[in-house]
């Protein structure tokens, strides 16, 4: 690779992201606006359990719901639905709103909790048992199940189901007073055991539990169920479109009924794909199974599709916005390439990564000819792209550090890079060329010794010769240590949930996707890297300090290679 300028081929050809994609959902909007629906208002919401941290999956819904809101002058709601206490806690509480704040979603000051209503759900109940509605039964999670029916034959009526008003009113009161074990009774809805629709057949609203909720504490031991929840939930809100993923369509005719039912403002439900994205696991429940079972360090592990994860590993929201724009909505659940994401993640960071040089496989340079105890400073540009980022002076001395792979004792055909007579640029240096080698006993380069051309300082060839490859390097006198984290995808596999071989999930996790490099020498001025900053090390990837870093140790994660890492194209020519 004989450029000078590593960044993604891709980039300069790529038009600018049209940021408003219309879709069907845009689309119903608009219609809803020229038709005076609602008014012409706008409302939505995003609805997170709080039982994990947020993923990459999350980030469309936020950025679909909270961009139609911002298109049309409408208003966003955060609310977490959290009917669940058992699975609930405040972490993932207080990890959502960071992460939704992060992508850029102004709630303002509609932050809601499904809890906040639990009084008014119950008054909902207490209406539908009142119209011969809803009825408490007495038969357990197992009988409900077996007199469910299936897709081909009808349910069963439930032997409880003609109770009336005044029992039914009564048990209620005290499965919430308490007077009953869980699983014991659950309060049903009297829809109809025929129905086609599974959903619509005597659905569980409350059951039983004596368990104490995050916020709620031991003020109730029933608690209503998802589906009695969430229509109502939006409906109180005002929430006039009411947008989810394709999973709840069959769940649509659920809420209607409910709402319909109760005589209350009617949102409207439309449904769009859920995001799935190649080589990466995007279920609460597998995520959460991996930080408990120590195969990454946490939630915001680097290599986790949480928004806290990518974060720690340098991706920006911008980048997340833009990608999610970009793939749009759908009626069809898919796959998305994830090279996609890492594109979007690459042209954000190309234009705001500050670049910096280090070494991270480090062999020893002497430049023989050059002054024993001299140091310059080299004046190098912040940012290509950005002309506002000025220069920084990086030291150069008689001793330097450059990668291994940068050099070839017998060198194979396209190799352009440092070899024995060969004459290569310092990026912002001086022009070298190899004079000698220094092995150890097992044969094995250890150092190169050079000559280097006074004329051409900074990288400059007065008298107009080329050299077809230009190096990064650092001043080994100069050189700070740190600690940096390299990482590949966590899964092998493009779906992660490939069993095809019979084996489990967890066998598809990549071994290797973690490499720690102990000893890479950086240049000086990452003594001083910030926290949220983004770094472009010249020839190697993006990288952003990490939280673990300390003032004596920094610590970076590299975000993504340069997707033509000089490393792969020397390894497949190298084959030929
Ligand atoms: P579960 O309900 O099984 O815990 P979930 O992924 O549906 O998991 P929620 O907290 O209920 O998690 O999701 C909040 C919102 O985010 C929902 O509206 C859901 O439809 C949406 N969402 C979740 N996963 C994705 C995804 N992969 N792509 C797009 N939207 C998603
Ligand atoms: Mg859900």
């Amino acid at each position: 690779m004989s450029n000078d300028r590593n960044g993604d081929p891709a980039e300069a050809s790529q038009p600018e992201a049209p940021e408003r994609q219309s879709n069907f959902i845009r689309d119903t909007i608009l219609q809803d606006i020229a038709n005076g629906k609602h008014g012409g208002r706008v409302h939505t919401r995003f609805p997170p359990e709080p039982n994990g941290y947020l993923h990459i999956g999350h980030a469309k819904s936020i950025c679909l719901n909270y961009g139609l809101a911002q298109e049309f002058g409408g208003k966003f709601n955060l609310r977490f639905d959290d009917t669940n206490p058992t699975k609930e806690e405040t972490e993932y509480v207080d990890s959502i709103i960071e992460d939704v704040r992060w992508l850029g979603a102004d709630w303002e000051d509609r932050l809601f909790y499904a809890s906040d209503y639990f009084p008014q759900l119950y008054e909902y109940a207490l209406l539908l048992i009142r119209k011969g509605k809803a009825y408490v039964c007495d038969l357990t999670a197992e009988q409900i199940r077996e007199y469910r029916g299936t897709l081909t034959e009808p349910g069963t009526e439930s032997p409880w189901r003609n109770r009336s008003v005044e029992e039914n009113l009564d048990l209620l009161e005290r499965m919430k007073a308490g007077e009953f074990p869980d699983g014991t009774r659950t309060l049903r809805t009297k829809a109809d055991m025929a129905s086609a629709n599974l959903n619509l057949r005597d659905p569980i609203m409350y059951r039983i539990l004596h368990a104490e909720h995050h916020r709620t504490g031991n003020t109730w031991c029933i608690y209503p169920m998802y589906d009695f929840t969430h229509g109502q939930c939006d409906s109180i809100e005002g929430i006039t479109h009411s947008i989810c993923t394709l999973e709840f369509e069959d769940h649509r005719p659920l809420y209607d009924w409910y709402i319909q039912e109760l005589g209350i403002f009617a949102p409207q439900q439309l449904e769009f794909d859920r995001l799935n994205l190649t080589y990466t696991l995007l279920s609460k429940r597998k995520l959460l199974a991996l930080v408990q079972d120590n195969h990454v360090t946490g939630w915001d592990d680097p290599r986790m599709p949480t928004l806290s994860g990518i974060r720690r590993r340098g991706y920006t929201a911008e980048a997340m916005r833009t990608f999610c724009s970009r793939i749009g909505v759908s009626k069809t659940n898919g796959m998305v390439e994830l090279g996609l994401l890492e594109h979007a993640v690459r042209e954000d960071l190309n234009q705001r990564a500050l670049r910096v040089m280090a070494v991270l496989n480090p062999l020893r340079v002497v430049i023989d000819n050059y002054p024993e105890g001299r140091t310059e400073l080299m004046e190098c540009v912040n940012n290509p792209e950005d002309a506002s980022a000025g220069t920084r002076e990086v030291p150069f001395s008689k001793t330097l550090y450059i990668e291994q792979d940068d050099f070839r004792e017998d060198p194979p055909k396209h190799f352009y890079r440092l070899s024995p007579g060969r004459e290569v640029r310092l990026r912002y240096g001086y022009l070298v060329t190899c004079t000698s080698v220094v092995k150890n006993e097992k044969g094995e380069v250890v150092e190169v010794h050079c000559s280097y051309d006074p004329a051409t300082r900074g990288g400059n060839t007065p008298d107009g010769r080329k050299v077809k490859s230009t190096i990064h390097w650092v001043s080994a006198e100069h050189a700070i240590e740190a600690e940096v984290r390299l990482y590949e995808n966590l899964f092998l596999t493009e779906d992660p949930n490939d069993s095809s071989r019979g084996q489990e999930w967890t066998e598809n996790l990549n071994p290797k996707s973690l490499e720690v490099v102990a000893h890479p020498k950086l240049e000086p001025s990452l003594k001083h890297a910030k926290a949220g900053t983004s770094y472009q090390f010249e020839r190697l990837g993006y990288f952003c300090l990490d939280r673990d870093a300390t003032p004596d140790k920094p610590i970076f994660n590299r975000t993504l290679g340069l997707r033509d890492s000089y490393a792969k194209i020397d390894k497949a020519k190298a084959k030929k």
